[in-house]
């Protein structure tokens, strides 16, 4: 069968990249003449392993070490000016302080593993500060805490764990190489995430060089910015170079199964099963699904939908098969299938490496399988019916290289609050989809973006809605992206929403705070970028105002409304497609009930806050407050009821 475990990306392979002559830019040179001026360091002295410029015979090898998409591998990817790998924190704050001074943009690259690319690629001209020669780790069993830097890679850090001690761990994700700095201030979910959380939920402080080029701590910087680096993308704050974290505990024994069904064993109703009840397994229980195709056992060459069941319990085996019997006995799970070792191990065999090995070989920090890829997430909220599966394996078969991992939430996940960190996918998510295509040569690269664009449109009506969510760290443009650096609130919404809801609002908002300039951004006009920059606040009243203007409002005046009481006061005559009552202040939310047409609300303005901020404005409930949480109680045909709710 085709599919892998848990990991993927298939694909060994090296390309050649042109060399740029971009370093002869006056904005690089200059930048040269400070960060050297500052750190004594020398372009000529290559045993700097510092400074990498166009002309160093290492750049290509360098700017490639660590990229994993081959997508952003290509000779006409543009290529960084210089590439600056820090020694220590003076010289990531030379760099933001000369970066700014000659108006350069600076890309921040961890472990490289950004499914877009964003770490080391940007269409103005700039220079990667690569942190894969900061990656000490201080583990502290004692006091259960680790400080480990941003350019360690996950592997790194389990394997410094394991050093120490086999009844601590930590709750991050399963690729070994992926890196320190990108994974926990996307979020980091992984085999431990129902009984601790994510990685994120377990970092405890952090040390940032910000915008001004200043260390700061978590209290240094202030609640607000370390909550935003826990999940809200670090790229938009500064470069975060270490974190503590929170090691938990782990049972010296943990069990582990494998169970394959193909649709001809019935994977369909195994599958049925599962979203029942893997979010309310126990905690120590994380069952995960990929689904994948495979040869059909038949021989007659065609296809068939490929179900694995892969499980994680963090106990012994006569534990895990009474509670599988309790629960998913469906599955059949029996004690030949159970496999019992240590907690390291387990991270081995998920990652795909021989548990009877040593676990060293979790230093290796190079993905020697490289791929062309491309992911996108959703969230699950109520089960797939059978017919709504049946539909997704057609579309799947029809793509040898696609596949999907479905990860269970609940347990702890569904515990921490929404608003705990800037990851809000919490509570009532059933489990999170991941759709991954991998192919092998550039050519093809159109054919499998459509299929999993389609794929992606197929599941529409399954997943959640407004937003419809996504993960981080699944990073994904074809959500939206920034297209200037005057991007308004609700024009950066579009995408902003899907990954983080209504935290949306703080980010930008500590955005606004820490980088008033918009350093960490720094996007031209011609500039086409990037995922998840999170913008400013400033233009948020103009466009609310504008959206009520295209969907028929009259606003300028609001005395207008102000001056009717009762019912349907925003009645427009010429045009129904908008008709309100009064909104009625309630306790926790603002109830605004009446017709909105939905659809032609999305197609003329898809910012649903800047929509509510100017109705809300209208009425003259808000003045300088805060933009509404907004929350669709009703979005159909009939009369829709919005909720509006304030602050967090
Ligand atoms: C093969 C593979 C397996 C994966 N498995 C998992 C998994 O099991 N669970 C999971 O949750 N995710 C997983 N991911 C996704 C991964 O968590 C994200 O891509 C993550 O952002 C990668 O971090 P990085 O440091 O390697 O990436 P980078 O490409 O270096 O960085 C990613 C983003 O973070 C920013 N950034 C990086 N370092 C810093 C820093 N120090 N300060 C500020 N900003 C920074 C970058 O600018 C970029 O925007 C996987 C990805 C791949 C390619």
């Amino acid at each position: 069968m085709k599919i892998s475990v848990f990991g993927f990306l298939t694909l060994a392979f090296l390309l050649c990249v042109s060399i740029p002559s971009a370093t002869s830019d006056l904005a690089s040179i200059n930048f040269l003449k400070c960060f050297q001026s500052k750190t004594n360091l020398s372009v000529s002295n290559s045993s700097s392993n510092v400074i990498f410029t166009a002309t160093t015979s290492s750049y290509t090898s360098i700017l490639q070490s660590s990229a994993q998409n081959l997508r952003f591998v290509t000779k006409s990817t543009p290529k960084p000016q210089l590439i600056i790998r820090p020694l220590g924190k003076s010289h990531i704050q030379a760099a933001v302080t000369c970066s700014k001074e000659n108006n350069i943009n600076i890309r921040i690259r961890s472990g490289g593993h950004d499914y877009e690319g964003l770490s080391y690629v940007s269409h103005i001209p700039f220079i990667i500060v690569d942190l894969s020669n900061l990656r000490s780790i201080k583990i502290d069993i004692e006091n259960q805490i680790a400080w480990v830097d941003s350019g360690a890679t996950l592997g790194e850090l389990y394997h410094a764990i394991a050093e120490k001690s086999k009844i601590y761990g930590f709750p991050a994700g399963t690729c070994p190489t992926v890196g320190v700095g990108g994974h926990l201030s996307g979020g980091g979910m992984g085999t431990m995430c129902r009984k601790y959380g994510l990685a994120a939920d377990n970092v405890i402080d952090a040390r940032i060089v910000d915008a001004n080029g200043r260390v700061l701590n978590r209290k240094s910087m202030g609640e607000d910015p370390f909550w935003a680096i826990r999940g809200g993308g670090g790229a938009s704050f500064g470069i975060i170079f270490s974190w503590k974290i929170k090691l938990v505990p782990v049972p010296s024994t943990v069990t582990m199964f494998l169970i394959q069904k193909s649709l001809e064993q019935g994977a369909t109703k195994f599958v049925q099963k599962w979203q029942l009840v893997a979010n309310k397994l126990s905690k120590d229980l994380f069952i995960r699904v990929i689904i994948g195709v495979a040869d059909s056992a038949s021989g007659n060459s065609n296809k068939t939908i490929v179900v694995t069941f892969a499980a994680v319990f963090l106990g012994r085996r006569e534990q895990l098969l009474t509670m599988m019997e309790n629960s998913f006995h469906e599955l059949g799970v029996e004690q030949k299938d159970c496999i019992e070792m240590s907690w390291i191990q387990s991270v081995l065999y998920v990652a795909g490496f021989s548990t009877e090995g040593s676990y060293n070989v979790l230093l290796n920090r190079t993905n020697t399988n490289k791929s062309y890829f491309k992911a996108k997430s959703d969230y699950v909220k109520e089960p797939i019916s059978e017919k709504g599966l049946e539909g997704l394996w057609k579309i799947l078969i029809e793509e040898e290289s696609g596949y999907m991992i479905w990860t269970p939430y609940g347990g702890r996940m569904g515990e921490i609050s929404e608003f705990q960190i800037p990851f809000p996918h919490r509570s009532g998510n059933l489990y999170e989809i991941q759709y991954i295509v991998t192919w092998e040569a550039k050519k093809e690269t159109e054919e499998h973006l459509n299929w999993i664009r389609r794929l992606y449109g197929y599941m529409t009506p399954f997943v959640s809605k407004n937003p419809r969510s996504a993960y981080l760290n699944y990073r994904d443009l074809d959500l939206g992206i920034n297209r200037n650096e005057n991007e308004s609130y609700g024009q950066a919404s579009v995408w902003g929403l899907k990954y983080f809801n209504s935290n949306f609002k703080r980010l930008a908002q500590v955005k606004t705070q820490v980088d008033p300039s918009n350093f960490f951004c720094h996007m031209s006009k011609l500039t086409i970028q990037m995922g998840t920059e999170v913008v400013h606040l400033h233009t948020e009243q103009k466009e609310g105002k504008m959206c009520m203007r295209k969907l028929g409002f009259v606003t300028g005046n609001p005395k207008f409304y102000k001056s009717l009481s009762g019912l349907a006061i925003c009645h427009l005559q010429e045009n129904k497609a908008a008709e309100v009552t009064q909104p009625t202040i309630k306790a926790t939310h603002i109830a605004i009930e009446g017709w909105i047409s939905y659809r032609r609300m999305l197609e003329d303005c898809s910012n649903l806050e800047a929509v509510l901020w100017g109705l809300l404005w209208g009425f003259e409930m808000i003045k300088d407050q805060e933009m509404p949480v907004v929350q669709i109680i009703n979005d159909g045909t009939s009369p829709l009821v919005l909720r509006v709710r304030f602050g967090f």
